[in-house]
């Protein structure tokens, strides 16, 4: 399975201005092959092959007085960059046939010099590597400082090369990774992600987030209502502009290492984990799209998600209509409603429950359904 191994980047002065010509290139030959077929489209004209393309946008245009500095870079960045727009018109149009499940995908769209995120990628016909004095070697560009957090499991197909809106640089490469199974676990368990705690599980435990990331996101929340207050166009907004762009990319940092650490030991202590499909996309529209993102689920069930296929564990998304906070884990009878202030509850069968260890039993309870129905077996969930 391909995994993506993040560091931060240390370019030097001369190095970042390198940097910055390659993300400007990228971004011209990018908007230039949008344009290109825009135009063949408006003029009734066939669609522009990718490697037609290629010839127009880049090989051609270097020939040009207007376009020469596109030499300056190294080509590979130029090609990656036509096969994100290439890619993006192949999502665009998969998905107006329906070939694509899934919310529809926009049309590529021209990518701004004002993006707050600029990325280039190398792959290795780029020829870029890891130097024996550790430091990450970029055509064009030269030896550029990495933190090496961890290391490699195997060498990376490619690199790419981030600077985000805080103005800090990464490389995030890609890894073929070995299957790693891990021994075989006893237990299984079902998690309710709820608004009161980031998650609970059907064995009882309530996961909060932890109190450094509520103290980064209150942090967070100052520099934006300090931004607020500066006024439009002057020297200290745009100072409180990367505040904020820093605030966020600490609550990101601190957000991901946890759900990480989080995930890693889930996974470890079960073999088969299930949680309920959130579709996030779905709550996302409502009013609770707010706490929603920030509580950074989706990114904590990717984990979950990507690490069991990797060493070896069962994970399952269960439907979101089923009721699972409704439902009596118990007996199975189903309460009338459920409020979202009722924390605990009595059934009549006597059980009485915690609304989120009751709602995570149930997960479990289905997610175990389901399996034993796909292996051929007939125990369905009780109604
Ligand atoms: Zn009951």
């Amino acid at each position: 399975m391909q995994l993506r191994y993040n560091f931060r980047l240390y370019p030097t002065p001369g190095q970042r201005e390198s940097l910055a010509r390659a993300f400007g290139c990228a971004r011209v030959v990018f908007n230039d092959g949008l344009r290109a077929r825009q135009i063949a489209r408006e003029q009734g004209l066939p669609y522009l092959s990718d490697g037609d393309l290629s010839k127009r946008v880049i090989t051609e245009a270097k020939k040009t007085t207007e376009r020469s500095w596109l030499s300056e870079v190294s080509a590979v960045v130029l090609q990656q960059a036509l096969a994100d727009l290439n890619t993006a018109f192949r999502n665009f149009f998969a998905s107006i046939t329906g070939k694509r499940k899934g919310p529809k995908v926009a049309p590529p769209r021209f990518r701004s010099r004002k993006a707050n995120r600029q990325a280039i990628r190398f792959t290795k016909n780029a020829r870029f590597s890891i130097t024996t004095g550790g430091k990450l070697r970029l055509p064009k560009i030269g030896d550029v400082d990495i933190r090496w957090s961890r290391s490699l499991p195997a060498d990376p197909s490619s690199v790419t090369v981030i600077k985000d809106a805080a103005g800090r640089y990464f490389a995030s490469f890609v890894v073929e990774t070995a299957d790693a199974p891990l021994p075989e676990a006893a237990s299984e368990v079902g998690i309710d992600l709820g608004l009161t705690h980031f998650a609970v599980t059907s064995d009882g435990r309530k996961v909060d987030n932890p109190r450094f990331l509520r103290r980064a996101e209150r942090r967070l929340r100052k520099a934006q209502q300090d931004l607020s207050r500066k006024a439009n166009g002057s020297n200290n907004r745009k100072k409180a502009v990367v505040k904020v762009a820093k605030a966020h990319a600490k609550v990101a940092d601190a957000r991901r290492d946890w759900a990480h650490k989080l995930s890693t030991q889930i996974i470890r202590e079960n073999q088969a984990v299930y949680v309920e499909n959130l579709a996030v996309s779905g709550l996302g529209r409502t009013r609770l799209a707010k706490s929603v993102h920030d509580a950074g689920w989706s990114q904590f069930v990717t984990m979950l998600e990507y690490k069991a296929a990797r060493h070896g564990r069962h994970f399952a998304k269960i439907d979101r209509w089923f009721p699972s906070s409704k439902l009596c884990s118990a007996c199975g009878a189903l309460a009338e409603s459920m409020p979202l202030n009722v924390r605990s509850w009595e059934c009549p069968c006597g059980a009485v429950h915690d609304r989120d260890v009751n709602a995570a039993k149930n997960i479990l309870a289905a997610g175990r359904a389901e399996r034993l129905n796909a292996c051929g077996g007939t125990v369905r969930p009780a109604a």
